[in-house]
């Protein structure tokens, strides 16, 4: 199995304890009576089941794979099924890893003549028998114990006794523990263990654990659930009938878990000017590409249960479909937002015949705004692009980017310098360097945190999001215009595509700090509305577990790609009551109109 280093950060769960688990990749997944699979044998090999169980009948002198004698099929015998096939991958040297492979062999006739039996079949396949990395573990019925070490090299016993006493030659012959799990629990598999089930659990596995073997239960709930418990008890041998599932499950769960150890500090705002019947002066609209409600929950959740964003009132929920799709893109839910009309996915900034159409942007600078667009994406990302650009495909990064430079925008910072290396954008916008030359900045003003994407959060971008958001708002209050300001956090929607919990819930609890910057200055403010919502939701993102106490969320997804469910959308300031209710992104548009009309 591939060492993965997110394994030794592997918290584990238990009821209310995280202790570190560094052996999840080490699991043995142990294929259930693996005969009764489409494919036996290859199906559990191919998939990282590293123990495999087949049940043998002695019978007319043939050792025939099934459980009962009722059901045998002439075809089937443990060569055909499984000793041919083993000898063929290991001759073909299909798995290099030098992990053990379990061969379980649960003998269900008589145990010594059938044992007999299997020896004298063995010798017709030496690989098997002299590769060190098979063992092959008599199951069923066994010998005597103190009879083991009688047995071939190869042959080694699956110890049921663990109450008793085994010697020291015998317990060489062990290859692993197994008892049944119901004598313990009837835990199906949902939820939890009761408190008084684990108990027992955990004792019979510190007893077993004494012999030092790997450990098995047998009869187990097969779910995930029971999978990542049964591996967080310290269980080695994960039994399953779903082998390729329990393995890819256990595998990537490392990857699903997020331990967060930065935080959104929580703001609670004065709600003086909450709701007020008050004309707008001022908005800023928060965007979360991606930001669904698993993923705002899964935020709030990690960081003590709460938000800024999770103080508000205002709330509604937007439907993100677009002209030409039942699940949306960026560009054309960004478009949806920036101009009221919905248009097809990829767009940017025109309608589904390719007429442009006039953005909140273009609109409120005639009416004498200052505007601006902050994003931690690349400043021709299609959220960005669709409030300044008009271009028939969100890939056209050249013209988006001369669309940029001839828009009447008075600040942006993003990221994707590279773009505009050929392109005259000095002529327009005076570019700086760090986020303290906003204070001096005049009033057409570029700042590239990054040649291409910025980095995410998790490698090490700092608080870069809000604090230019709050320097921003500073720049604009100087200015004592009205001023619209767009603030994306883009990279929600990246980590969502790539399943990545952390780094969902790191870029949410980044824009959360950006959302604190804008309720601060709207509390201070008194004139401004600040709207917060999603484009889309990214990643089927849903949260099975976690714990609260400790800031460790598992995430699961159900898609690399966008989703079509609603989107949450928050409102602050006056006219915030305008943006309840469930609606269209279109509508996020007039109602923005609308707050500001006298
Ligand atoms: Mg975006
Ligand atoms: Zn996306």
């Amino acid at each position: 199995m591939p060492f993965n280093m997110k394994a030794s950060l592997y918290i584990l769960f238990t009821c209310f304890i995280f202790t570190v688990n560094a052996q999840i990749n080490s699991k043995i997944i142990h294929s259930h009576n693996d005969y009764n699979q489409k494919v036996p044998f290859w199906n559990a090999y191919a998939n990282g089941a590293n123990s495999i169980e087949v049940d043998i009948i002695l019978k007319d002198n043939n050792l025939y794979v099934a459980h009962d004698s009722h059901k045998i099929n002439l075809k089937k015998t443990i060569e055909s099924l499984y000793l041919i096939p083993l000898e063929r991958a290991l001759y073909m040297n299909f798995k290099s890893s030098e992990a053990i492979l379990y061969l379980l062999i649960d003998i269900k006739s008589e145990g010594i003549i059938t044992l007999n039996k299997l020896i004298e079949v063995l010798k017709k396949y030496p690989k098997i028998i002299n590769s060190k990395s098979i063992k092959l573990v008599i199951s069923g019925n066994r010998p005597e114990i103190k009879n083991y070490s009688n047995y071939p090299k190869y042959i080694y016993f699956d110890h049921q006794e663990i109450q008793n006493s085994i010697s020291k030659s015998s317990l060489k012959k062990v290859a692993m523990i197994s008892t049944g799990f119901k004598q313990f629990s009837n835990w199906n598999g949902k939820g939890r263990l009761t408190h008084i089930d684990k108990q027992k659990v955990e004792k019979i596995i510190k007893l077993a654990k004494k012999l030092k073997k790997p450990f098995r239960f047998w009869a187990t709930p097969d779910s995930k659930t029971a999978w990542k418990a049964f591996s967080e008890l310290g269980v080695d041998i994960i039994n399953t009938d779903k082998p390729a599932k329990c393995f890819n499950y256990l595998n990537e769960l490392p990857q699903k878990i997020a331990e967060i150890k930065s935080f959104s500090k929580v703001y609670t705002p004065t709600f003086k000017i909450n709701s007020s019947k008050k004309t707008v002066k001022n908005i800023i609209l928060l965007i979360g590409d991606g930001n669904g409600l698993s993923q705002i929950s899964s935020t709030a959740l990690v960081n003590n249960g709460e938000l800024t964003l999770t103080q508000l009132k205002e709330i509604g929920l937007i439907k993100t479909q677009s002209a030409d799709d039942f699940t949306t893109d960026s560009a054309a839910a960004g478009t949806a937002l920036a101009t009221g009309k919905k248009t097809n996915n990829r767009a940017i900034g025109v309608n589904p015949k390719g007429k442009p159409i006039k953005n909140i942007i273009e609109i409120l600078f005639e009416q004498g705004f200052n505007t601006g667009i902050i994003t931690t994406d690349e400043i021709t990302g299609a959220t960005p692009a669709a409030f300044y650009a008009h271009q028939k495909d969100r890939s056209q990064k050249n013209k988006i980017a001369t669309d940029l430079i001839n828009s009447n925008l008075n600040l942006f910072v993003g990221g994707g310098s590279v773009t505009f290396e050929n392109l005259a954008i000095e002529t327009k916008f005076q570019l700086i360097k760090s986020t303290n030359d906003l204070k001096k900045a005049n009033h057409k003003v570029g700042f590239f945190i990054s040649k291409k994407k910025p980095t995410p959060v998790q490698n090490g971008r700092d608080n870069i999001l809000a604090e230019v958001t709050k320097e921003s708002l500073a720049f604009f209050k100087q200015k004592q215009k009205p001023f619209f300001l767009l603030v994306e956090a883009a990279q929600i929607d990246s980590f969502g595509h790539y399943n990545d919990t952390n780094g969902v819930i790191t870029e949410g609890i980044d824009f959360d700090k950006a959302i604190t910057e804008a309720i601060k200055f709207a509390d201070k403010d008194g004139e401004t509305l600040v709207i917060i919502t999603a484009d889309h939701e990214t990643g089927g993102f849903s949260i099975p577990q976690g714990n609260i106490k400790n800031h460790l969320i598992e995430g699961s997804f159900t898609t690399n790609d966008h989703t079509a469910t609603m989107v949450p959308i928050f409102a602050y300031g006056p006219q915030s009551h305008l943006f309840t209710g469930v609606y269209e992104n279109t509508e996020v548009f007039f109602k923005i109109l609308k707050s500001i009309s006298k």
